[in-house]
């Protein structure tokens, strides 16, 4: 199937509130560019390099989704453009980011990235970290805005492994939401698992796979 035929797939499982994230990394430009003929406007790569040199060749409304793990070194190359950062797992991390975002006279929206898998090579943050991070150090950090939280379910077969994971979650962001009125989006829910996160409470899926064929890391 094209790129066209799934993204049409996908978008009539998908309910209007919640937002589709075409996961582009390691994909060529022409794919990029057949998803955006097809509607697409936010995409998600996980390369701050790779992200901006597609940045450069790409329609200048596309909203650029950095979901990968960032290098602090690196945030500087997209802060000028990125769209939304989802895994901010660190208070060091937060800070460069407001600090690139000073510089380019900007306020820039990211998501925490909240630990909720069984698994040891996740990122995220803890519970009391994020509460730690919410509560007080936000305070002085005036060019970032945490719009949401994200989070990895663990890679498994058990949907119901899966699903309390991403309730773990949507729990997580109702707690915080009544003080924090500008948590707005839960991004959880990838190819595997999008369905069960929707139902779960995500508002904001990130689909590579599915939309795009699978990804080949060896060339
Ligand atoms: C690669 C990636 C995705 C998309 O994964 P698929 O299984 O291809 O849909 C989603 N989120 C993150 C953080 C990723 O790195």
């Amino acid at each position: 199937m094209s790129i066209k035929e799934n993204l049409n797939q996908i978008n009539q499982s998908i309910p209007e509130h919640v937002t589709l994230v075409a996961v582009s990394k390691t994909k060529p430009v022409v794919d990029l560019q057949e998803a955006y003929d097809a509607g697409i406007r936010d995409f998600g790569e996980n390369k701050i390099q790779e992200m901006c040199d597609k940045y450069e060749v790409l329609p200048k409304d596309i909203r650029w989704h950095m979901i990968g793990h960032v290098q602090t070194n690196k945030v500087k190359y997209m802060a000028p453009f990125v769209h939304l950062i989802h895994g901010v797992d660190s208070l060091k991390l937060l800070k460069e980011i407001n600090k690139q975002a000073e510089k380019n006279n900007r306020v820039i929206d990211v998501l925490l990235q909240v630990f909720i898998a069984d698994e040891e090579t996740k990122f995220g943050l803890d519970t009391e970290e994020l509460n730690e991070i919410l509560s007080n150090e936000i305070q002085n950090l005036p060019n970032i805005k945490v719009v949401g939280l994200m989070g990895m379910a663990t890679f498994t077969e058990d949907e119901n492994q899966i699903r309390s994971e991403f309730k773990t979650l949507k729990q997580l962001f109702d707690h915080h939401q009544p003080n924090h009125p500008e948590l707005k989006i839960i991004s959880m829910g990838m190819s595997g698992d999008y369905q069960i996160a929707i139902e779960e409470g995500s508002t904001m899926v990130r689909i590579g796979s599915s939309i795009f064929g699978h990804r080949n890391y060896t060339i």
